[in-house]
């Protein structure tokens, strides 16, 4: 299956939909080349509004972009627990519980009478928040949730779903990250 042009690099380890949208925003960061989608406001408005996260006439401000980044990160340190790290800190979560608190989701009743909460457009920024929101709500009922991780290496952190049987996958890639990381250790201990 060809990958929808929104999700960044080579993703090898993909979420199903819609949760993929929640994984490639949070690999808008890569720490592994050390770019980012979400720093430039002209980049940014591509990006978002390919992944249908941005519907406005415009590009997202600095302040808007602050905020995007800041709620990707509070989601990474969600993902980072997933992966079998320590659980967020209170301070890890702030962004994503202050645009929790600032969203306004809208009940909707479709043609047929499927029930359905959407993101009310308030600004253009918090709508998209919400959308990935109400994604993370579904995957967490779901049981899709616990297999998105973010990688165990401390330098790429990229989130990776995991489809293996025990869901005891820790590396977004064994053979880069996984022994990278069993290198360093035996380094540490052999010091
Ligand atoms: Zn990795």
């Amino acid at each position: 299956m060809a990958m929808p042009s929104w999700v960044p690099g080579q993703e090898t380890k993909p979420a199903p939909m819609p949760l993929l949208l929640v994984q490639s925003f949070v690999n808008t960061w890569d720490g592994d080349h050390d770019s980012d989608l979400l720093l430039d406001p002209a980049a940014a408005r591509g990006w978002l509004t390919a992944a249908g996260l941005w519907h406005a006439d415009r590009a997202p401000d600095p302040a808007e972009l602050d905020l995007a980044r800041r709620v990707r990160e509070s989601i990474r340190a969600t993902l980072a627990a997933n992966g079998g790290g320590p659980p967020p800190a209170s301070g890890d979560l702030q962004a994503l519980q202050a645009a929790a608190q600032a969203s306004r989701p809208a009940l909707q009743v479709g043609p047929g009478g499927q029930v359905s909460l959407q993101a009310e457009p308030t600004a253009p920024l918090e709508a998209g928040l919400v959308t990935l929101l109400l994604v993370i709500r579904d995957a967490q009922r779901d049981g899709t949730w616990r297999r998105l991780k973010a990688c165990g290496n401390p330098d790429c952190r990229w989130a990776f779903y995991d489809r293996s049987h025990s869901r005891a996958g820790a590396w977004c890639d064994m053979a880069t990250c996984g022994n990278r990381i069993k290198n360093r250790r035996l380094r540490q201990r052999q010091r």
